[in-house]
């Protein structure tokens, strides 16, 4: 179960009691740190394939393609995307996903209320149920019977409706190997309103009323069933907007904003920047001007892209994780960070936002509570979102080979 966008430090008695409370049944993972860029699409496909976005292809919540007429930044959230990825490079994702690998067990059943981009991207070849407002599809990527599509909106009523009918219908009844539970809140409404705020906090607690809807769902089955807990990422307040293909242009690094020479992908407070082979603006222009930018917080180009767990030999020349800064909001909420210009050209100032490996958006919550988890402990070992799938197998007694993360540790 995911709730989107909480913060580790903002699960307190007041806003979140049932978190908050968790520690005693469950085991917490307080060295739980993002993947990266730090946002949902790529978490997403981290969690269901046990992989950093290096290996399983997704790598961000934009990204770019080369359709055929050079390379073009598109956002991963529209339904349509995973066809255009299939299309433009043969395939989605480069590793198998939990749903894949419980095909033959029981299959795997996702209800999320996020974007159909990480929605689809649980499951993009279709091997189990994903249910979305956007569609809602079963094994062989058939839509299910309109009876049975998931048609909420975004935010607080739309995650209980989803909650209420997860419980009933997946938990109670259907009983798959693997349930996914993705709320939209807090991020949907962090992400309009400042981190704190009475409408922030109120949509926490939301998200708190689906959790413990889920346990007491759970406590009444009295069973061995395995209960993964956490946000995908942190946030950040957001400082400035960099539109960065402006200043690239500025820079006589990038011919004009349709080119498709040098094109950047916005993903919040990080950016993934893309240079074609015949490019004239060169890695080593391009790292010039970078280091000498306010806006650049870290920068990761030729082999430390890897650090990032970013492909190194892909057409991904440089990423970005914008510059952070550690002071207070106005509701006492600390971090801010420089963002990103998104393809809507959104406004964001002084709201949520998250992307980079700035501190708070890096500071996902993670507890397991089940057979082998229930002992209240707090494990401080660096952990990420890539030990989850692991974590599944391993309990479904199945083996979790090809991954990059293994098995949530159980001892303190
Ligand atoms: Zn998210």
């Amino acid at each position: 179960m995911v709730c989107d966008s909480l913060r580790a430090d903002m699960i307190r008695p007041d806003t979140a009691p049932t978190l908050a409370a968790l520690p005693g049944i469950a085991k917490r993972y307080s060295g739980c740190r993002g993947v990266f860029p730090s946002v949902t699409r790529v978490t997403s496909a981290s969690i269901a394939t046990g992989c950093h976005p290096g290996r399983h292809g997704l790598l961000g919540n934009t990204m770019v393609l080369d359709e055929g007429a050079g390379l073009v930044c598109l956002s991963v959230a529209k339904p349509e995307f995973r066809e255009r990825m299939r299309k433009a490079t043969g395939r989605t994702l480069l590793a198998p996903t939990l749903a894949e690998r419980l095909a033959g067990h029981g299959g795997a059943v996702v209800m999320s209320n996020v974007s159909a981009g990480a929605a689809y991207f649980q499951d993009p070849d279709g091997f189990g149920h994903v249910y979305h407002s956007a569609g809602s599809y079963g094994p062989g990527l058939v839509p299910v019977p309109d009876a049975q599509h998931l048609d909420i909106q975004k935010g607080e009523a739309g995650d209980a409706v989803m909650t209420a009918r997860f419980c009933d219908e997946i938990l109670r009844e259907r009983r798959p190997p693997l349930g996914v539970l993705w709320l939209s809140e807090p991020d949907y409404t962090g992400h309009k309103s400042p981190l704190g705020s009475p409408e922030h906090l109120a949509a926490i607690r939301a998200a708190d009323r689906c959790v413990k809807r889920v346990l007491d769902t759970l406590r009444g089955l009295d069973d061995d069933t395995l209960l993964i807990l956490c946000s995908d990422h942190g946030m950040e307040t957001t400082a400035r907007t960099i539109s960065v293909d402006d200043v690239l242009i500025e820079a006589g690094l990038k011919a004009g904003r349709d080119s498709s020479d040098v094109v950047t992908a916005p993903n919040g407070t990080a950016t993934v920047i893309y240079r074609a082979r015949d490019a004239k603006a060169g890695a080593d222009d391009l790292q010039r001007f970078l280091a000498s930018q306010d806006w650049v917080g870290k920068l990761f180009m030729g082999a430390a892209l890897a650090e990032v767990a970013l492909p190194v030999n892909g057409p991904v020349v440089a990423a970005v994780s914008l510059r952070a800064e550690n002071r207070p909001n106005e509701f006492g909420v600390w971090g801010y960070g420089d963002i990103a210009a998104d393809l809507d050209g959104r406004e964001f100032t002084g709201f949520g936002q998250h992307g980079g490996v700035g501190p708070n958006e890096q500071r996902p919550f993670l507890f397991v509570s089940g057979p082998g988890y229930r002992d209240g402990t707090d494990v401080a070992a660096p952990v990420s979102h890539v030990n989850i799938a692991p974590t599944v197998l391993a309990h479904l007694s199945l083996p979790w080979d090809g991954m990059d993360g293994t098995p949530l540790p159980a001892a303190g």
